[in-house]
């Protein structure tokens, strides 16, 4: 072992006290422009109408429209499909801008972003790409993912979607839960066992054409929160499965289709995390301008200290969601996956975190905060939402822990010599 000298140490802190180092997760200069990009449509098209979406239960085609007018649908699909080919990065940051002002818009963005398209992008053929790749980039169509059912959500393993033999193809028998997005979407990516899957064997993936005979969508599910963006029930009988809309084949013998396919999760699940962390922001610099102008008697609620603590730990967990996800993107690097134990960490970070800022926003707000009036408690409602989607807050617990207790260390200098 090497030890530095108690000169050396001096050294480097005085060099320390004196020069403050950049952040190392700062924006580059072409993102600072995307994420101002996006705070623009967020302020200007989508905080206006957010209220409207979440009261009416309406699908936010204003927002789809705004999004798409700004041609920000395109981010993470490649140019040749007329996208612009950027990574994990650039999607956090238009999604953690978007979620600022109203998540239920955002969730479209990430549907594209994340879903079907990503997955299509990275793991399917040419003929997939040139199909779907250049409507999803252009913002003609909605994308969505068929994976829970209803006995098969944190089991996803249980699942019973099925395919069988049809000619050269298949068929597919399915019902499946919670899709969000499905009853506007032109496309779903439908997680399905091939024909002989048993357990996680087997089980592979395919893009199912919802245009196609014998797909129905069988009912929406009512919600708490992300009202502007429905979860459908969609029910699969017998429809046909032509050979190229085969994403990824299972193979009874193993589950490897099946671990791919999940580790693909974790792009949709730092962007649950971008829009939980974009949530959280909102709400923080909601509280924060409003106890600068709230006065009890001669002082604001900004003077109080037990309050201005409330801030402090708002912004303790904040940053440290934040701080996570950016490790777990910049792991991904411009055109990889992020890792998994990186993943789970931000995004229990970011759920959690966004559950405990959202809802101390609604405390400092007093009656105003639980008053449909403002903003913080649709936000509250909305992240609830998140915490369970893409994989529960207690799932990310199961793989953090059992990672760590196997001796998956996570990526910090401190856990080197671990040994589990
Ligand atoms: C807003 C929203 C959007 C969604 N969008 C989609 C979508 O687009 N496509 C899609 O396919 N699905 C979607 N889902 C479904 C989502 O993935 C499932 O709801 C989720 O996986 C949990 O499954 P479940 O609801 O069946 O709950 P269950 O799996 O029954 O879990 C119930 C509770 O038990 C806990 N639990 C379960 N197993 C364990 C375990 N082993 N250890 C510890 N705790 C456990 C869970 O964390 C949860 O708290 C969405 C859900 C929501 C809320």
């Amino acid at each position: 072992m090497t030890l530095v000298s108690g000169w050396a140490v001096r050294s480097i802190v005085m060099a320390g006290a004196h020069s403050l180092g950049a952040n190392p997760f700062a924006d580059t200069d072409d993102q600072a422009s995307l994420r101002q990009l996006a705070r623009d449509v967020a302020e200007r098209d989508l905080a206006p109408m957010a209220r409207h979406w979440d009261e009416t239960e309406e699908f936010p085609q204003g927002s789809w429209d705004a999004i798409r007018k700004a041609e920000l649908f395109g981010i993470t699909i490649s140019e040749q499909y007329g996208g612009m080919g950027l990574g994990d990065i650039e999607a956090a940051i238009v999604l953690e801008e978007l979620a600022r002002a109203d998540v239920s818009s955002a969730i479209l963005a990430q549907l594209i972003f994340n879903g079907p398209p990503r997955a299509i992008q990275h793991l399917g053929t040419d003929a997939l790409k040139s199909r779907w790749l250049p409507m999803a980039a252009s913002g003609e169509a909605l994308f969505c993912i068929g994976i829970s059912e209803t006995e098969a959500g944190s089991a996803v393993g249980h699942m019973r979607a099925r395919l069988t033999e049809d000619g050269d193809g298949f068929r597919l028998n399915a019902y499946k839960n919670y899709v969000t997005g499905g009853h506007k979407s032109r496309a779903c990516l439908v997680w399905c066992r091939f024909p002989g899957s048993a357990g996680t064997k087997g089980i592979g993936a395919v893009v199912v054409d919802l245009e196609r005979e014998g797909v129905t969508v069988a009912g929406t599910h009512v919600k708490m929160g992300l009202r502007g963006t429905s979860e459908a029930e969609l029910a699969f009988d017998d429809v046909r499965i032509d050979p190229e809309d085969v994403l990824l084949r299972g193979d009874a013998s193993n589950n490897d289709a099946f671990k791919t396919l999940i580790s693909h999760i974790n792009h949709e699940r730092c962007g649950n995390a971008a829009m939980c962390i974009g949530a959280a922001q909102g709400s923080l610099e909601y509280a924060v301008q409003y106890m600068n102008e709230r006065k009890i008697g001669d002082r604001t609620l900004a003077d109080l200290q037990g309050l201005q603590w409330k801030i402090a730990d708002m912004s303790v967990q904040l940053e440290g969601a934040r701080v996570l996800l950016q490790r777990a993107l910049h792991m991904a690097g411009p055109h990889g996956t992020p890792p998994a134990l990186e993943t789970a960490l931000a995004k229990t970070a970011a759920n959690l975190a966004a559950k405990f800022v959202c809802d101390e926003a609604i405390q400092l707000l007093g009656g105003y905060g639980f008053s449909r009036e403002y903003p913080v408690e649709r936000a509250y409602r909305d992240i609830r939402g998140l915490c369970i989607g893409a994989g529960t807050v207690e799932v990310q617990r199961n793989l953090i822990g059992t990672s760590v207790l196997r001796g998956q260390a996570p990526a910090s200098n401190g856990w080197k010599q671990y040994r589990g």
